[in-house]
């Protein structure tokens, strides 16, 4: 595999932007390789600057549901952009997708629409904090919430993959205010709100955790969570940025009938383009300026843009079938993969759900932070290049999720399932 335009610009990019790259994880470091510039993409394929094409799982972390290039989104951006691309001024693609999104998502009366995922879970417990009057904030080992100063704590994606536990400039004074516990422990969560419920403002969580991997909750265990927050008036935030929209219309919350009081969005909504929410009852989000005191506003906020290309999305995700369907291919490639496994005898743990997947490279079950920390990093990254050099394109780190698009052919899935019994035979020979 020729790189030698991406390794020409990787250098180039270094010279200006730190590290090379505008997201961390992006530089893969932990895999050991240069990072792949991509030149475009369509359907579930990726084309790089040297011309070498990828069936991607990475689907840019999530948003591109459908593939990329969708025609009918690239042309609602294009109808969008030729009306003009901002104006600081209300729009009505902005109440057809808030319409969209409140007749999605069950807990959601309202929503305010933001533009990345980070300012929305930041705009959540900021009005979680107005509204209870309260300063703590419980989160999950090994969850990510984006990267505000509340959330770098024990935190899960590219904190976890480089090993930075937390991150200097966050203030002391505000790591104090955050609890971090392990995910899926009902009896961490109900002794940290018996000690100090009355100063917990919210807790906030990934229902589906896919940024340490994809782990699951254990049954029963989200209903506590709303039952011990409920009990005690602490606001229940589900952090659906990954799972909105992904395993199934009304996220996570619907998959597993729970009712959370806030719920951030961001990802699948923005079909692509930088959007984020937060939406809950009408009750707490009037609580927000200019109806209530909470402060939170955004220049491209509602961006014409990216309204359009939630619209086209969401669209096409209200075809009857859609999620059966996806979700049915994904789990059956998953048990295919877990197959593979057995045969090649190697120790990997295949946790999936819907169209998401993370596969472990350690014997025992992964169910929070510390066993996923049990993972062999360093046989993840030689998976992940012996992938890549097949023209499979992973996410460069063991503790990411892979997803599977409605793009995905049985034929990609197919290659996807051929060169992991290749790359894990190669792995056992060694
Ligand atoms: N929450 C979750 C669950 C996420 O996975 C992410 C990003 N991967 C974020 C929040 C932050 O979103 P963004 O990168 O758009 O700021």
């Amino acid at each position: 595999m020729k790189i030698a335009q991406s390794e020409k610009m990787f250098e180039q990019a270094a010279k200006v932007i730190p590290g090379g790259v505008n997201s961390p994880v992006r530089a893969c470091r932990s895999v050991g390789c240069t990072p792949l510039f991509i030149e475009r993409a369509e359907g579930a394929t990726l084309y790089d600057v040297d011309g070498n094409s990828y069936v991607d799982f990475v689907c840019s972390w999530g948003p591109m549901i459908l593939g990329h290039s969708h025609p009918q989104v690239v042309a609602a951006i294009r109808a969008a952009a030729g009306g003009g691309t901002s104006f600081g001024a209300p729009t009505p693609a902005e109440i057809t997708l808030a319409e969209m999104v409140v007749e999605a998502v069950p807990s959601v009366e309202k929503v305010r629409f933001v533009n990345s995922g980070t300012e929305a879970t930041m705009s959540a417990i900021r009005l979680a904090r107005g509204v209870t009057g309260r300063k703590k904030v419980v989160k999950f080992d090994g969850c990510y919430h984006g990267h505000a100063d509340s959330f770098l704590i024990k935190a899960g994606s590219g904190l976890l993959t480089l090993g930075i536990p937390g991150s200097p400039g966050v203030p002391e004074d505000i790591v104090k205010n955050t609890i971090s516990l392990p995910y899926n422990d009902v009896n961490a969560v109900t002794q940290a709100l018996d000690d100090e419920g009355h100063d917990v403002a919210c807790v906030i969580i990934e229902p589906v955790a896919g940024n340490m991997g994809c782990v699951l909750p254990a049954p029963g265990f989200l209903a506590e969570l709303r039952r011990l927050t409920a009990e005690r008036g602490v606001l229940l935030i589900f952090d659906e940025v990954i799972t909105g929209f992904r395993l199934a219309y009304g996220g996570a919350q619907e998959l597993f009938g729970i009712s959370p009081d806030l719920t951030c969005l961001g990802k699948i909504i923005g079909g692509g383009l930088p959007v984020g929410a937060y939406g809950g009852k009408a009750e707490i989000m009037d609580s927000i300026a200019p109806d209530g005191p909470v402060y939170q506003a955004g220049t491209l906020s509602g961006n014409p843009l990216a309204m359009a290309a939630g619209i086209a999305t969401l669209r096409q995700l209200q075809q009857p079938g859609f999620y059966q369907e996806l979700n049915d291919r994904a789990t059956r490639c998953a048990e295919r993969l877990r197959e593979v496994a057995k045969r090649c005898g190697l120790p990997v743990q295949i946790n999936g759900i819907g169209s998401m997947m993370t596969l472990f490279f350690c014997s025992d079950p992964v169910t929070d932070f510390t066993s996923a920390m049990r993972a062999d990093t360093g046989l993840y990254a030689k998976h992940y290049r012996n992938m890549l050099s097949q023209g499979i394109y992973l996410a460069p780190s063991q503790f990411e999720v892979a997803f599977i698009s409605a793009a995905h052919t049985p034929h990609d899935l197919e290659k996807l399932e051929k060169m992991t019994e290749w790359s894990f035979k190669n792995l056992a020979d060694k």
